[in-house]
């Protein structure tokens, strides 16, 4: 499970400047995203071979009264009940303020480890007004420039070193012993709980295992046609007698957590609602995690054949990005469309983490070229030599060469579009990166 680090502060002290600071290690994506508004306040951050999860809480005012003011506090508060680590940012040049105070209270109340952080404390080391914070009550204050990138690296250390992470050295057992690692992501209500009762009830449930910390993900391990799964709670799952039932409302950490955490994805779509922006939002992480994805409309039998129309149009529209993930309309209340999309969850897996040799994919890669080459740009005519396998779920495919650098996003395509063919990848994002040796 990835930790989860919460910024708070007052409006103006530099929080959304520290949180692009920490998420900008972000590997590029290729994919497009188009047509998708994406939510800033959730990133992800890497240091070494550590990943973490940020949170911008946006501002926060605790004596909030009403209106937006008092849904913004709700949000933060909730995002602090998630972390794992509070970054507490005041300003370094502003001095210490009432309102830091209000804010330092609050934290107090809510009772999460927290690291005092004095911004925009370029220059500024021995200042008399970086004293004055120590007032706050939370021990060492730290002087960071996020403008300026000082102190950022010890800032995240300090923030990770209490949770005592282990190093993540990926086990070596082979990917097709290990259990298939399944996240059912999606809104309220749109029959998570439903279609995961409606599964479990139908298939042996091997164990079920409570966890002892509040950091590790609850598992529920399943068996089906004789693949092993385990299903990662998105919202808090909790067993009653024999069903098991979402305790707490939608939860983006959680969610963002189970996605990380997954070998496959399942977004779960409402046909009687369609597609919204907090369905996009999800799909959109989904994306960027790089997890395979499955996507299935449920309340199939709950739609008229008009509206069955367009739901499909929505999803053409609003999730291009999803192209390559398998469709499918199903009823879980009903058992519907639930032997298909079985099909689809285990084609995604193996699509995710199919070995792709160097000798084949250099061949297919020159094959490619053969019937069309990149084109040239002014002097240079890119040159493609050959491809080998950079990663599994998802799968990266590297190719080397030389003049790279002037292959089109368009030609990217078209190669991505070949290997996918050739290897029958569906339901997983392929990349593809390219290296230029000179
Ligand atoms: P937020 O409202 O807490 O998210 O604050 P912002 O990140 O939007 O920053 C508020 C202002 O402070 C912007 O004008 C930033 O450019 C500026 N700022 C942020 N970090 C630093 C810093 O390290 N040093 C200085 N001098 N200014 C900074
Ligand atoms: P969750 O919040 O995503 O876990 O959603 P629930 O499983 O609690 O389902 C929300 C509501 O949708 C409940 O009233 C379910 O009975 C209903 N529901 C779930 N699946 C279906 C379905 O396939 N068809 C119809 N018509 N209703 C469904």
């Amino acid at each position: 499970m990835k930790p989860v680090i919460a910024l708070v502060g007052r409006p103006n002290v530099g929080k959304s400047t520290l949180f692009n600071r920490l998420t900008q290690t972000r590997d590029a994506i290729v994919a497009d995203f188009a047509g998708l508004t994406r939510d800033r306040h959730y990133g992800n951050g890497r240091l070494g071979r550590h990943e973490f999860i940020v949170i911008d809480t946006g501002g926060f005012e605790p004596d909030a009264g009403s209106g937006i003011f008092k849904e913004m506090a709700k949000q933060t508060r909730q995002a602090v009940a998630e972390a794992d680590v509070v970054i507490f940012v005041v300003d370094a040049r502003e001095g210490l303020s009432a309102q830091d105070h209000d804010i330092a209270n609050e934290l107090r109340r809510l009772g999460k480890p927290c690291l005092l952080v004095a911004n925009k404390a370029e220059g500024m080391q021995d200042s008399a007004k970086l004293v004055d914070f120590y007032e706050l009550g939370f021990g060492e204050v730290h002087g960071i420039s996020a403008a300026h990138g000082q102190g950022i690296r010890g800032l995240v250390e300090l923030a990770l070193e209490p949770l005592h992470l282990p190093e993540d050295d990926e086990d070596e057992e082979e990917e097709a012993n290990k259990p298939v690692k399944l996240a059912v992501a999606g809104r309220p209500n749109v029959g998570k709980s439903t279609l995961i009762n409606t599964w479990l009830g139908e298939e042996r449930l091997v164990a079920f295992d409570m966890p002892g910390t509040t950091r590790d993900a609850i598992v529920v391990p399943f068996e089906r046609n004789g693949q092993r799964f385990e299903l990662i709670d998105t919202a808090g799952l909790r067993r009653k007698g024999r069903v098991f039932e979402a305790i707490e409302k939608f939860s983006v950490v959680k969610t963002l957590q189970a996605i990380e955490t997954a070998n496959v994805v399942l977004l779960l779509l409402d046909a009687t609602q369609g597609v919204t922006d907090q369905d996009a939002h999800i799909a959109g992480y989904i994306l960027e995690s790089g997890r395979a994805v499955v996507i299935a409309i449920n309340k199939w039998d709950a739609v008229d054949s008009y509206q069955r129309e367009q739901v499909q149009r929505q999803i053409e529209m609003r999730l291009p990005f999803l192209k390559f993930a398998a469709l499918h309309f199903i009823s879980a209340a009903k058992r519907q469309g639930l032997g298909p999309l079985w099909q689809s969850i285990v084609q995604a897996h193996k699509s995710a983490t199919r070995k792709m040799s160097t000798p084949v994919l250099t061949r297919l890669l020159h094959e490619a070229v053969q019937f069309q080459a990149p084109k040239k740009s002014g002097m240079f005519r890119p040159k493609m030599r050959y491809a080998h396998q950079g990663g599994m779920n998802p799968p990266v495919i590297v190719i080397h060469g030389n003049s790279l650098e002037h292959v089109t996003d368009a030609y990217k395509r078209f190669l991505e579009a070949r290997f996918r063919k050739e290897f029958d990848l569906v339901g997983t994002p392929l990349r593809i990166e390219l290296k230029t040796s000179h």
